[in-house]
């Protein structure tokens, strides 16, 4: 559709001129001859450019301009034009009363189309950058987004979008002052120490907002530096994760509520189990003559619950005592070594069995040796205790290095199990064998958790009668 241009002159002859060169160009136009009919008209017909005469019989095209610009819900241009040579101070102040540009009558044809086109253009592209503003506005409330920049020079924050709704522009230290006083060192250093490249800043806190409350942020940051690598400027943004950070923090606490009640219950249930063990090994140690077979084979039944009930407490406590959190300060620590104190304990059992162990050459990855050791302790254990009967133990530890990580994988030839199984295995007491082979179900829920804090996963790949392989990933020391 052809732009409307409204042509607004008391002189006919002008008016007339001006109409037959636009609509020559292809533009529609519409006519005023006075300062009132042009305001109806414009309100009427919401023109794009409106082409003023300075001078018209009732008002001046200045007051004609001011009531035009007042009503900000259209964007029209509006073109002074004048039949005579206009002061530059009269120019400057019907600029500053909103006029667009200025005309001199008489306008050459060409000149007038090239004016009006290219003024036509500059509205185009403003309206459309009015608008893709917009729809960002509408993108960041509805993600809730803030986009902030930190101009390092000028030492000052411009923010906007929905989570700050607080002044647009602050210095970096009022910016801070919003941050929450336990996060405000953290994000600090996480902005000064911030280097040049993608997303190179990330941390989450909580800041006060001007309405009083307290939310959750993550900030995401970009830095941008100048010839000489130095930061110059910032930009980023912080999405709200109030609920996220709640949801969190409930979960944290009432995980550790449930360690905490597993721990004490575990704890307490000793006692009375000792009380029971001890007086069970009595009555059969110093009454074994008075008890006839049915009540040696009830107590020798006692004897083996309180066994099983001994290790699950064990195992239950050791679980409960690795912490949830990632480990604060891992050292480098050789597997080797700690295989080593591994098959020491094994020794044994491995000997009895008539089966061997072989091992790659062991990395030293970073974790928490005792921590470690138990990994090794639990597989290989199981890769002992769920062997096949009529054949030895073979058990094979290869280690194979990724990029960060080293894979660690615990092979035996042993009873294996349906793969379909290979997920819940790692879930508490979730036992495959039967009560022949003892067990608690612990174990391999205690050997992820440990994998798990030291920042690795752990999987397992086996068919029923065809052996297993447990695998797991840690860190790289280097
Ligand atoms: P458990 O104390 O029963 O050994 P785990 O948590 O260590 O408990 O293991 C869970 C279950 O996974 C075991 O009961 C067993 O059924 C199966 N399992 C673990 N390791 C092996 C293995 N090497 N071969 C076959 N089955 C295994």
């Amino acid at each position: 559709m052809p732009s409307t241009i409204l042509n607004v002159d008391d002189h006919e002859i002008n008016r007339y001129v001006r109409t037959q060169v636009l609509q020559q160009a292809g533009y529609r136009v519409i006519e005023a001859a006075t300062g009132e009919d042009a305001i109806s008209k414009w309100a009427s017909e919401k023109p794009s450019l409106v082409l003023l005469d300075v001078n018209l019989p009732d008002m001046n095209g200045l007051q004609v301009c001011r009531r035009i610009k007042a009503n900000s819900s259209t964007r029209t241009l509006v073109i002074h034009v004048s039949a005579t040579y206009i002061e530059t101070a009269d120019q400057a102040s019907g600029l500053q009363g909103g006029a667009d540009g200025y005309l001199c009558e008489p306008v050459d044809p060409e000149l007038l189309v090239a004016t009006v086109g290219s003024f036509l253009r500059l509205r185009e592209a403003e309206m459309k950058l009015q608008e893709s503003q917009e729809r960002l506005t509408q993108a960041q409330t509805i993600a809730g987004l803030t986009f902030w920049e930190w101009d390092i020079a000028r030492n000052r924050v411009q923010q906007s979008g929905d989570v700050h709704s607080g002044p647009s522009e602050v210095s970096f230290e009022e910016w801070l002052s919003s941050v929450h006083v336990e996060d405000r060192a953290a994000v600090e250093q996480a902005l000064r120490g911030a280097r040049c490249g993608t997303e190179s800043v990330r941390c989450e806190f909580r800041a006060h907002t001007p309405d009083g409350s307290v939310r959750w942020l993550a900030t995401k940051g970009r830095v941008f530096c100048d010839a000489d690598g130095r930061p110059v400027r910032i930009i980023g943004t912080d999405m709200e994760i109030t609920e996220r950070k709640r949801i969190e923090l409930a979960v944290k606490r009432s995980n550790e509520d449930l360690s905490m009640f597993a721990f004490m219950i575990s704890h307490d249930l000793q006692e009375p189990l000792r009380t029971i063990t001890t007086f069970t090994e009595m009555l059969s140690l110093k009454h074994s003559a008075v008890l006839n077979e049915e009540a040696a084979t009830y107590l020798s039944y006692v004897a083996e619950g309180s066994r099983r009930m001994n290790l699950m407490i064990t195992e239950l406590l050791s679980f409960c005592n690795i912490q949830e959190t990632e480990l604060a300060s891992p050292e480098p620590v050789s597997l080797e070594g700690v295989l080593s104190g591994v098959l020491a304990n094994v020794s044994t059992a491995l000997e009895e069995s008539g089966g061997a162990i072989t091992h790659d050459p062991l990395p030293v990855v970073l974790g928490d040796p005792a921590q470690l050791a138990e990994i090794f302790q639990n597989l290989v254990g199981n890769a002992l205790k769920y062997r096949m009967p009529e054949a030895p133990p073979r058990i094979h530890i290869s280690a194979v290095r990724g990029r960060n990580v080293w894979t660690v994988s615990v092979t035996d030839n042993g009873i294996g199990f349906d793969q379909k199984h290979a997920e819940e295995i790692f879930n508490m007491f979730k036992r495959l064998h039967g009560r022949e082979i003892h067990g608690s179900g612990i174990g391999l829920a205690v050997v992820k958790k440990i994998v798990e804090r030291h920042g690795g996963r752990i999987w397992a790949e086996s068919h029923a009668g065809e052996g297993s392989r447990f695998s797991f990933t840690l860190p790289a020391s280097q």
